[in-house]
């Protein structure tokens, strides 16, 4: 088997999947947004997935991100951990970041602005400080300054999965503050949530981008 026929083929069962857990949730695949989580992976990966009409492709590392970006023309995500010294250089490749979590880092990033981004705000959802996330007091104070933006657009909220627990318990609780999210930042609708282990269960619960890397590419 070719790479492009393997590539091709887990591509199209993981957008079955979508669709299926779309339609559980009362919705259509045509409502999810696919990013393809792209990390250690080349570019002639992406030239492929490209070819096969994936518009969306996200990175975890600046570096990565920047050279990838600058080979392939596409919607650029980053997801990873930012750091304040990567603040600019990120800023000038990317085009939706999934992970902002400090108000600071966000000053940062309309000092840094060459072009609007759109910006999902990570949630936490245990606390755990390793893997990132605001807890709900933080959450509405940096909601509100990226919402009063001149530069950036509030797209909505993000979150991983605790390591721990079950991922419907986890992504329960993300519905239950995503739904009061909304109701005060009703033009920041979306929800980041899945990866390759349990975007179905995000998406019944009301994802609507997913972030997927190893389900189409392979194991890292
Ligand atoms: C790596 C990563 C993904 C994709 O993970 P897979 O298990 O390969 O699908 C999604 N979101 C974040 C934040 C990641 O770091």
């Amino acid at each position: 088997m070719t790479r492009f026929d393997e590539i091709a083929e887990k591509l199209a069962q993981v957008k079955e999947r979508i669709a299926v857990s779309a339609a559980h949730s009362g919705r259509q695949a045509t409502d999810i947004t696919l990013v393809v989580v792209t990390k250690t992976f080349p570019i002639s990966d992406i030239e492929i997935l490209k070819e096969l009409g994936v518009s969306d492709f996200g990175e975890n590392r600046d570096s990565d991100g920047a050279e990838k970006a600058a080979a392939i023309d596409a919607r650029w995500h980053f997801q990873g951990q930012i750091q304040s010294n990567k603040i600019r250089s990120i800023c000038t490749w990317s085009h939706v970041v999934h992970s902002l979590d400090e108000a600071r880092h966000f000053t940062m990033m309309e000092k840094s602005a060459l072009h609007p981004l759109q910006i999902f705000l990570q949630v936490s959802l245990d606390g755990a400080k390793n893997r990132g996330g605001a807890d709900s007091e933080k959450l509405y104070q940096l909601a509100g300054l990226v919402q009063a933006s001149p530069v950036h657009q509030l797209k909505g909220l993000m979150a991983v999965a605790p390591l721990t627990g079950s991922a419907a318990d986890s992504f329960s609780r993300l519905a239950d503050i995503h739904r009061d999210f909304i109701a005060e930042f009703k033009d920041a609708p979306s929800l980041s949530a899945g990866m390759s282990g349990d975007y179905e269960e995000a998406i019944i619960h009301g994802a609507t981008h997913v972030r997927i890397g190893s389900s189409i590419l392979g194991s890292r």
